[in-house]
């Protein structure tokens, strides 16, 4: 095999990979007393968020008022701007809890993340054209007619209704000049003008939103509802008297509204309750937004490949790993992809075949199997950190909402825990280091599709509370 050909490493050089692994597995792993630290430091930023504007953490009031009832039904347009995808999709709610759904994907290049927002926009118009027309032209659209549109913005908008939001700041890598500040439902109603789109935004609405609705019109016993892939975040539904903020609107206490909670921004600029290792602050301080989402950057897909990276480059500049080989590949910032941290953690050869595969393929390094083994358990200390940072921030909503002692079903969805393997297994085992035996109470689940069925849900309910007259 492959690996034969390359010569085993020396023992010196064995023996210092051993020495860094014991110093990384004390950097990357958080010891339960730590989590219960950070989960009290995360409820009081959660308290905070509600209480005044303009906080780190915003803890967003969406004015999506409470459950859907699984009467909602029609047809809808949901177009979902994604870290990673732009997504656009037809989706006939049929009642009861069912729905069918049509899509097209398209995946958004670097250039478009940088480039004038109002542009960004219009490349979403333009998809949107393209596919409703397509429909049109297979019958499942009828021509003429104007279809109410769910869109879904997975970034910070500030709201003060359904139909409006003024992004905050801009997450994930994105950053498209003027847009930030600006009203993304203006801006993108000029795009569908500008195309001649036949759809009208009806709803404005955040992929965890959506999912925390989508996950509760199929499974009732939802409760809270959180994304984790490019980035990360977590929606729930909060009592309005419980919003010290909005107390002015007098809106009715008692109602329900879903809080957009933009979790990823804890613990931003002050960086006083997460444990950062030096490639932590690597990163951040080379993104473009440093300071900013400090909690999604030691979480979010978008990132922990980049972690990794970063360490086997110290190695490589130290002269412990790929001597003598051209290592240029594995150098460029960002190459090294969070799908191979998956890979690395599932390779199921003793000579861990796929990680050869990875490392010869798309970086054209030959690797020993001390090497690989080291890399593989790198992998899972990242991602491990990752899936219990995870822990704290559901224990913080758990805890503050009161929800340990009847239980918690929690939707969640993204890359990270659809794919990465273990991922939800580490939450669960989290929530049990965090609260005991409890912790078990506590369940996450695959949401439903929040950003598409989610959306079109919300835009239903809009829609219901319209025509009675609610909005
Ligand atoms: C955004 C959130 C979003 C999350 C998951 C974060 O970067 O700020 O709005 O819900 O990513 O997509
Ligand atoms: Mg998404």
């Amino acid at each position: 095999t492959r690996t034969s050909e390359v010569e085993d490493l020396p023992h010196a050089t064995k023996k210092k990979m051993a020495d860094h692994l014991r110093k990384l597995e004390a950097m990357f792993t958080i010891t339960p007393q730590r989590m219960r630290m950070i989960v009290e430091a995360f409820k009081d930023t959660l308290e905070a968020g509600l209480q005044k504007p303009a906080q780190v953490v915003p803890m967003i009031p969406t004015y999506v008022f409470g459950w859907p009832t699984a009467t909602e039904t029609g047809e809808y347009l949901a177009v979902d701007l994604g870290g990673t995808n732009l997504r656009v999709c037809l989706v006939r709610l049929t009642g009861g809890g069912k729905f069918e759904i049509t899509q097209s994907k398209y995946r958004l290049t670097e250039e478009q993340k940088q480039e004038d927002g109002q542009k960004l926009f219009d490349f979403c118009g333009e998809c949107l054209k393209v596919f409703i027309d397509v429909n049109i032209e297979n019958g499942e659209i009828t021509k003429g007619k104007i279809l109410p549109l769910g869109f879904t913005f997975s970034y910070p908008c500030s709201q003060d209704r359904i139909d409006h939001g003024e992004l905050i700041r801009w997450t994930k890598g994105f950053g498209a000049p003027n847009t930030e500040g600006r009203d993304v439902v203006t801006m993108f109603r000029k795009s569908l003008a500008l195309h001649g789109v036949p759809a009208e935004i009806v709803a404005l609405t955040c992929d965890t939103t959506g999912t925390l609705i989508a996950s509760h019109y199929v499974n009732p016993a939802t409760k809270i509802a959180c994304i984790f892939g490019t980035g990360c975040n977590a929606a729930y539904m909060e009592r309005v008297g419980d919003i010290p903020k909005i107390a002015h609107l007098g809106i009715d206490p008692d109602a329900q509204i879903a809080i957009n909670c933009e979790w990823g921004a804890f613990d931003s600029f002050e960086h006083e309750h997460l444990p950062r290792t030096k490639y932590d602050i690597m990163i951040d301080e080379s993104s473009n937004k440093p300071g900013e989402q400090a909690f999604e950057k030691l979480i979010s897909g978008r990132y922990l490949g980049e972690i990794l990276r970063l360490v086997i480059c110290q190695l490589i500049d130290e002269g412990t790993v790929f001597l003598g080989q051209n290592t240029y590949k594995i150098e460029i910032p960002y190459s090294f992809d969070t799908a191979f941290l998956s890979l690395m953690e599932s390779d199921p050869t003793d000579e861990l075949l796929m990680i050869i595969g990875i490392f010869t393929h798309f970086f054209a390094l030959e690797t020993t199997l001390a090497e690989r083994q080291f890399f593989r358990a790198l992998a899972k200390l990242v991602g491990r950190r990752a899936a219990r940072l995870s822990a704290c921030g559901i224990a913080a909503i758990v805890s503050k909402m009161g929800y340990l002692e009847e239980g918690c079903s929690v939707g969640a969805d993204g890359s990270l825990y659809n794919k990465y393997p273990g991922f939800a297994e580490r939450i669960h085992e989290g929530l049990q280091d965090i609260f005991g035996e409890k912790g078990r109470n506590v369940v996450t689940h695959h949401a439903e599709d929040g950003s598409g069925i989610g959306s079109a849900i919300v835009a239903a309910m809009t829609k219901i509370r319209k025509d009675a007259g609610l909005y």
